[in-house]
């Protein structure tokens, strides 16, 4: 039924990207390549999930993610977008796909709150005034998450 139709909210998730979280941090390209890297390791350390190749995103227009690959562009090179990507990457290893609907603004808001120490009251309060729609999860609903993946994964078809 089309009441019941969502629409896609790539647009409204950068936009609240821009007007909240890179201004609040004056998100500049300030990581080195390595210390991506090292943010990511740490992250897939603490989440329990094997590390993407980060690659230097040669000839990319933006950085992106797969599950076994994050390309980050020289000019992308700072902790909100690493954390971005993981997102996705998180994502990936939960359900083998990714996008940016309530799961994995539930991720990303996670990540937030972890590494940049962001209330998540006041990142929920801007994701209303921008309609960006969430997931309410928690650390431990994300591990969750990933140990039913595993689980699932493990089980004979
Ligand atoms: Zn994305």
């Amino acid at each position: 039924m089309w009441e019941s139709y969502k629409y896609p909210q790539d647009q409204v998730v950068y936009l609240w990207e821009d007007k909240t979280l890179h201004c609040w941090f004056r998100n500049r390209p300030d990581l080195t390549l390595n210390q991506c890297r090292d943010l990511v390791e740490v992250v897939c350390a603490k989440f329990d999930i094997a590390s993407p190749i980060v690659k230097d995103g040669r000839g990319c227009k933006q950085a992106t993610a797969t599950r076994y690959c994050v390309q980050m562009p020289k000019y992308a090179r700072c902790g909100i977008v690493v954390l971005h990507e993981m997102a996705h990457v998180i994502q990936y290893d939960i359900r083998g796909d990714s996008d940016h609907e309530e799961e994995f603004m539930g991720i990303y808001i996670c990540l937030l709150e972890l590494y940049f120490r962001c209330s998540r009251a006041e990142l929920e309060r801007y994701m209303k005034q921008y309609n960006v729609r969430h997931q309410r999860l928690t650390f431990q609903d994300i591990m969750k998450l990933l140990k039913e993946s595993k689980l699932q994964a493990a089980l004979p078809v």
